[in-house]
């Protein structure tokens, strides 16, 4: 039986297929979003829209951004011939957080998953291999300790190997002790300065 009417199990039905919301987040959302000022409603949605049309891929690292080039490509005080491969622009945003880190970024949007089915070719590989034809001393592997990550990190130090350019993986973050906000940041740190030559 239909609890809600057409028009709000729209909206539960559509909020429900974010990731990470269940049937219970989407009708909390989906009610609180029906309590707003129309105004509220107005602006959410453009912002959903807008960056949905404006956003794209950085021509060089692919994170995304809603420019041909990402802040920090276009910063020209960065090392670009130091690149970080990482899963997502997520993790690119909690490593330009520690401060630590000065050269450029690669975003694969995802990792290899034989089990999931994606392959080397659902992730932006080609694009990494096409930027080391340009001066690189190293690509640092920061893709995640998951299985995944660690398939993916294989799997790239392989393809590099034949071009001779220093390949390093950092070392699996060991969480310390302190303040919880700032845990992230120094594993990260720790992580980045503890990487291995592959
Ligand atoms: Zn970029």
């Amino acid at each position: 039986m239909e609890y809600f009417s057409r028009e709000i199990g729209r909206l539960i039905g559509e909020l429900s297929a974010l990731p990470g919301i269940g049937n219970k987040s989407a009708q909390r959302l989906a009610f609180h979003i029906l309590n707003l000022p129309k105004e509220d409603v107005k602006r959410l949605s453009d912002a959903l829209v807008e960056a949905r049309e404006n956003v794209c891929y950085c021509r060089e690292c692919q994170t995304l951004t809603d420019s041909e080039l990402c802040p920090i490509c276009s910063d020209e005080k960065r090392d670009h011939r130091t690149i970080m491969v990482v899963e997502d622009s997520r993790d690119m945003a909690a490593y330009e957080k520690t401060g630590e880190y000065r050269g450029v970024y690669h975003v694969l949007h995802g990792a290899i998953s034989p089990m999931q089915g994606i392959g080397p070719d659902d992730i932006r590989l080609t694009e990494l291999i096409q930027r080391l034809q340009h001066d690189v001393d190293e690509v640092i592997i920061a893709t995640n300790s998951s299985l995944e990550g660690e398939t993916t990190a294989m799997y790239i130090s392989k393809l590099i190997k034949p071009t001779g350019i220093k390949t390093t993986r950092i070392a699996s973050g060991v969480p310390v002790g302190g303040d919880l906000e700032y845990i992230d940041e120094v594993t990260l740190t720790r992580a980045l300065l503890g990487r291995i030559e592959l």
